[in-house]
Formats: structure tokens, C-alpha cells, sequence
């Protein structure tokens, strides 16, 4: 292909020959118009390119664009190449980019992006449910606009933001409790990162009630067995006086040691692996155990049947399902004023599930009360449960054993009338 400057100099040279032809043959004017117009030729095909140039520009479709012959073929197609390789660029930005948006939208945690003027430059869909934003309405907007709780518009005045802020009563019901820091990056920009922490909190607030229950769980029966033990010391007493103090020492230190088994059995429950769910449990023999127990707690106060509807048995933990059946069993007998009988009873249902049951003829349980029973330390009549040795764990542990074992603990009760506790294990969970 001729370069340009070798075009440029052969229409010169052309327009040179053919205006002094004609010089020759028809004089000086022809000469002009006849070299002007040659010259000109070049000059009306550019023209023509140019205004097809512009017209595929306009109609953003030069990489479309049929290619001219000769010189402007390159420039024609050099332009496709650029318009093509911008254009690819172009889109590999922009997938980068949604890359980015669809990982901050992926993240569980809320993202907002603020200007050095902390307008909103972008935010993802949790922190719009966080904070009750609509990204398309209040994009470049300023935050502390829309956010106007006053801590937070403390924090962002501040300009300090190595320490996060706990927001509480956030979200549309105000159930949520946010942790929120922001982040430097960019020219004076700012990153907000906020995380959801309403079950972190909640499990913190129940792990401090915890503590501060079983502490004082523990100091009432210390405290009682300390001023015993001053008053066997300082004063002179008689043997049966003695052993009066004793047993009620003995009495108090039994409390202590029954709170601290319910603990450890609580710990290993959270600890240990899920019972097996190949490994029979003979129900027979639980009953037996149970009876046994039974009329050794009670000693001849109250009337018992034990009923075994079905030869079927459990797989699960034998130690576990023991420990659930004979804590319904020993709360029966303690909340049922003597004469009061007591009803324990095995039996599977149409469905196939296994019922264990336990009803009594005792106080009853206003409905109040019921969802609550399973909390760790909830009693219905705080002084009952002391008098009758209960450490406030026994319906938490039952609970959480039916649990490990997809089971489900039932509870009706009719004040004044006796209630009935019923453990439903899963088709699964019952064998021949
Ligand atoms: P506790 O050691 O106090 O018995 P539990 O967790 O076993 O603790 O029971 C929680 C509460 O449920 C008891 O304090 C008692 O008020 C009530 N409760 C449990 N079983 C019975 C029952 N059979 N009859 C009446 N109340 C009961």
C-alpha cells in the first residue's frame, strides 16, 4: 500500500502533467481548472468518507461499517479496532464491577459507601433493611439525613472511628441491635460496615442472667449452712439439738449438691455429641427403674399406676431418656400433696410415635406460666420448689434431651386439677 506522502506527491505530479498538457493545447485557464479540479478529486472523496465517518459515529455503529478502498480503508478500519478494543474494555470494567457489587451484596453483613461529604454512594439490600433505606431514592443523599438517631450522628461528627457503636432498637420493629464502625478509604471516603448482633447480645444478656442465677442459687444455701455452723460453734448444745442442726446442714448441702449435678448434666448436654440413633433403649426396664424410684421418693403418699401400653422401644441415649422420664416422675410426686396419685404411662400412637406421659392429680399450672416452664431457674412458686429440694433445672434439662432426640414435650395443666407432662418421640426414634 502507497503511504500517503507518496499519494499526496503522485496526484501532484498528475495535476502538474495534464495542467501542462493543457497549457500547451488550450492555454492558461484551462490549465488552472484542469489542475484545481484533479487536485480536487482526493479532496471530494475525503469529504464523502468524513460525512459517512460521522453518520455510522452517530449511529454508534462504526464497528459495523463497510470498509472504503484505498487509503481510508485503513483509517476506517484502524477506527473499528479502537471503537472494538474500547469497547471491550469497557465491558470487562463493567463485569468487574457488578462483581463487586453482587460479592458486598452477598455479604452478610450491611455495606454502605459514603463521599467525603458522607452522601450515599452506594449501600447493599442489608443495609437498606437495616437502616430502612431505599438505595435508588436516596442515593448521593447525606447520611446523617436519614439516619437520625443521635449516637450515630455523634460518631460521624466525631471523626474518630476506631471504635465501633453499638446501635440498639434498630430494624422497622426495632428488634435489631447493630454494631457499626466505618472504615477509611479513597479520597476522605468511608466505608460503613454494620453487623447484625441482636442474637450475640441475647445470648450475652442470657449468659449474665445465668451467672447471676446460679450465683445466687448457690449463696442462699451457703449463706443458711454458715449460720448454722457459727451456731453449732458458739453455743452449747445437746445432742438432739445438735443433730437437728446437722440434718438441716445435711438438708442444705443436698441443695447445693443437687444444683450442681443439674449443672454439670446442663454442660454435658450442650457438649456432647447427639445421642445415637441405633442403640435400643428397652423401655421395660425404665419403667421398672422408675417404679422403684418412685416409691422410694414418695414413700406410700401417693397412689401410682404405671401403665405399659406397648412392648416398643427407643433408640437414643438410655442415660439421657432415663434422666428426662425420672425428672417428670420426681416433679409429679414433689408438687402432689400426699394421697394425690400419680399416673406414668408408655404407648405409641396411630401415627406410630412414642408417648411417655406423666400425670397428676396435683396443684396444676395456671396457663400463664407453661411457655416458660423450660427456662433455666423458672419457677411457678419460688418457696414451693426450695421446700421440695427443686433446683429450677429439672424442666430445662427434660427439655433439651427431647430435643437431642427430635422429640416433643407437652404440657397441659388445669389449675387446681393436676397437669400432665408428655414426651412424643419421633416414628424414628421408636423400634420393635
Ligand atoms: P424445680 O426444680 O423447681 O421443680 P423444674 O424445672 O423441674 O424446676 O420445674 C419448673 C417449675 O414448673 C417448678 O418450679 C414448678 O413450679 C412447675 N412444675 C413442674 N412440674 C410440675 C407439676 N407436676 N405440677 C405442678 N407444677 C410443676
Amino acid at each position: 500500500m502507497l503511504s500517503v506522502l507518496t499519494r499526496f506527491f503522485v496526484i501532484i505530479c498528475v495535476a502538474f502533467v495534464l495542467a501542462f498538457t493543457t497549457l500547451s493545447l488550450w492555454g492558461g485557464q484551462w490549465a488552472i481548472a484542469v489542475g484545481i479540479s484533479v487536485i480536487s478529486i482526493p479532496l471530494v472523496y475525503a469529504y464523502i468518507n468524513l460525512a459517512r465517518l460521522r453518520k455510522y459515529i452517530l449511529a454508534d455503529s462504526v464497528e459495523s461499517m463497510p470498509l472504503p478502498s484505498g487509503f481510508w480503508e485503513e483509517v476506517f478500519f484502524r477506527l473499528q479496532r479502537l471503537v472494538r478494543n474500547l469497547k471491550q474494555h469497557i465491558r470487562s470494567i463493567e463485569q468487574q464491577h457488578e462483581h463487586f457489587i453482587e460479592a458486598f451484596q452477598a455479604s452478610p453483613n450491611g455495606i454502605v459507601m459514603l463521599d467525603e461529604s458522607d452522601q450515599i454512594e452506594w449501600c447493599n439490600s442489608i443495609a437498606e433493611r437495616f437502616f430502612g433505606l431505599i438505595f435508588k431514592r436516596d442515593v448521593m443523599q447525606r447520611i446523617n439525613f436519614l439516619i437520625r438517631r443521635p449516637e450515630f450522628i455523634q460518631y460521624l461528627n466525631k471523626r474518630n472511628f476506631d471504635e465501633p457503636l453499638l446501635m440498639e432498637r434498630m430494624g422497622r420493629d426495632g428488634s435489631l441491635s447493630l454494631m457499626l464502625q466505618a472504615f477509611p478509604f479513597g479520597q476522605k471516603r468511608h466505608l460503613l460496615l454494620v453487623q447484625d448482633v441482636t442474637d450475640l447480645q441475647k445470648a450475652d444478656a442470657m449468659r449474665r442472667d445465668f451467672v447471676a442465677n446460679v450465683s445466687h442459687e448457690m449463696r442462699t444455701p451457703i449463706t443458711v449452712l454458715m449460720g448454722f455452723l457459727e451456731t453449732v460453734q458458739s453455743l452449747e448444745l445437746k445432742k438432739d439439738q445438735q443433730d437437728q442442726y446437722f440434718a438441716m446442714m445435711m438438708s442444705q448441702a443436698q441443695r447445693m449438691k443437687s444444683l450442681v449435678e443439674d449443672l454439670l448434666t446442663l454442660a454435658n448436654l450442650e457438649s456432647n455429641a447427639l445421642p445415637a440413633t441405633n442403640t435400643v433403649v428397652k423401655v421395660e426396664t425404665l419403667m421398672a427403674l422408675l417404679k422403684n424410684d418412685a416409691e422410694a421418693l414418695s414413700q406410700g403418699k401417693h397412689a401410682f399406676t404405671f401403665d405399659l401400653n406397648s412392648k416398643c422401644n427407643l433408640l437414643g441415649d438410655e442415660r439421657e431418656i432415663l434422666s428426662a422420664f425420672s425428672n417428670l416422675v420426681s416433679n409429679a410426686i414433689r408438687y402432689t400433696p400426699d394421697i394425690g396419685s400419680i399416673r406414668v404411662e408408655w404407648s405409641v400412637n396411630e401415627q406410630g410415635q412414642g408417648e411417655f406421659s406423666v400425670a397428676d392429680t396435683g396443684p396444676g399450672i395456671a396457663s400463664e406460666h407453661l411457655s416458660r416452664l423450660t427456662e433455666r431457674f423458672y419457677r411457678v412458686d419460688r418457696s414451693r420448689s426450695r421446700d421440695t429440694g427443686g433446683t429450677g433445672l429439672g424442666l430445662a434439662i427434660v427439655k433439651h434431651i427431647a430435643n437431642r432426640h427430635q422429640a416433643q414435650l407437652v404440657i397441659e395443666s388445669t389449675p387446681g386439677r393436676g397437669s400432665k407432662f408428655m414426651l412424643r418421640f419421633p416414628k424414628d426414634r421408636v423400634t420393635s
